[in-house]
């Protein structure tokens, strides 16, 4: 049996069919559309996945269940995608229109929760019973796994790692609070603390990384300006690596999770990130002497985490 994953963008939409082990047999991805309503959209999303049904052979009697991961606020018991800020409709039933061109059982969770899904089913967190994931991009999006299933909380909303706060008088977060992880641990934090420092510090090598244009910075800009010995440069990311490891210390203090995995662009510094962080994270967790502790280890399933996440939601649900 295979599994249809869909990964609802605000710019595209991307489907693939997934098989036991968690490879993509195919995939495809085409413009979402995003100003239509639901029932075009999701129109499209059916057809897209059959056509890719076909391609490789196969027929919806193939198909053990659908899945669909989307940014936003979703309701996963009704199949109801309430609030997307890329998309203009609320409250779409995304299941059952979606059932009126493959009637088999689908599966709506949002993005973060999906990326978490695809690293525990087929990713770092392969066969592990508890773990919990963070992306670092915009914001610190979050997902946790306990005892092989997401852990969604009462109402569907919990797993928002990225709003505990590590500051309590800290800078304003896009949620409205002082001081959030995500507002001291994102790319965009990274990004934004560069900035200020460049302002600073007009004679450090970011300036000319950047060739004099601060919006030209990205979180890469910063590790480049460090490897090079750049003492801004390095101070940044001494700065950003003990603010993650706030946060990922709180979270490990209160899941305890076998392995904690980071993913999203910055991951990709690998070692560089994970060295100083895994020192600092032990100092600051608890745990008896000799008593294992929690891993530290980089997201392994980069673009497909989408597609693989979506189709595997079944597994975790
Ligand atoms: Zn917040």
């Amino acid at each position: 049996m295979v599994y249809i994953g869909i990964d609802l963008g605000g710019t595209n939409i991307a489907a693939g069919i997934v098989n036991e082990e968690g490879k993509i047999l195919v995939k495809e991805s085409i413009p979402t559309g995003a100003t239509r309503g639901y029932e075009e959209i999701v129109a499209d999303m059916a057809h897209l996945s059959l056509s890719l049904l076909e391609k490789i052979g196969m027929t919806i009697d193939d198909v053990s269940s659908v899945g669909i991961g989307s940014p936003g606020s979703v309701d996963h018991k009704n199949g109801i995608l309430i609030y997307s800020n890329n998309l203009t409709f609320r409250f779409a039933p995304l299941r059952t229109e979606m059932q009126k061109y493959i009637n088999k059982n689908v599966y709506l969770e949002n993005d973060a929760n999906c990326a978490t899904i695809a690293e525990s089913i087929a990713g770092a967190g392969k066969g592990i019973s508890d773990m919990v994931a963070i992306t670092l991009g915009t914001g610190v999006g979050g997902g946790i796994i306990i005892n092989q299933r997401i852990y969604r909380g009462f109402n569907g909303a919990g797993g928002e790692l990225g709003h505990i706060v590590t500051h309590s008088k800290g800078v304003k977060c896009t949620c409205g609070r002082l001081g959030c992880f995500e507002a001291y641990a994102s790319a965009t934090a990274l990004i934004r603390r560069t900035r200020e420092e460049m302002s600073i510090h007009p004679e450090s090598m970011i300036t000319e990384l950047c060739g004099g244009n601060p919006d030209k910075i990205n979180a890469k800009t910063t590790f480049d300006a460090m490897h090079a010995g750049d003492p801004v440069g390095v101070a940044l990311v001494d700065e950003f690596i003990n603010e993650l490891a706030e946060g990922i210390s709180n979270i490990i203090n209160t899941f305890m999770p076998e392995v904690l995995i980071i993913g999203g662009g910055v991951s990709k510094e690998g070692d560089t990130l994970l060295a100083p962080l895994r020192k600092l994270v032990t100092e600051r967790t608890y745990g008896p002497e000799g008593v294992m502790k929690t891993r530290i280890e980089v997201a392994k399933m980069g673009n497909d985490a989408g597609i693989v996440g979506a189709a595997f939601i079944c597994k975790v649900d």
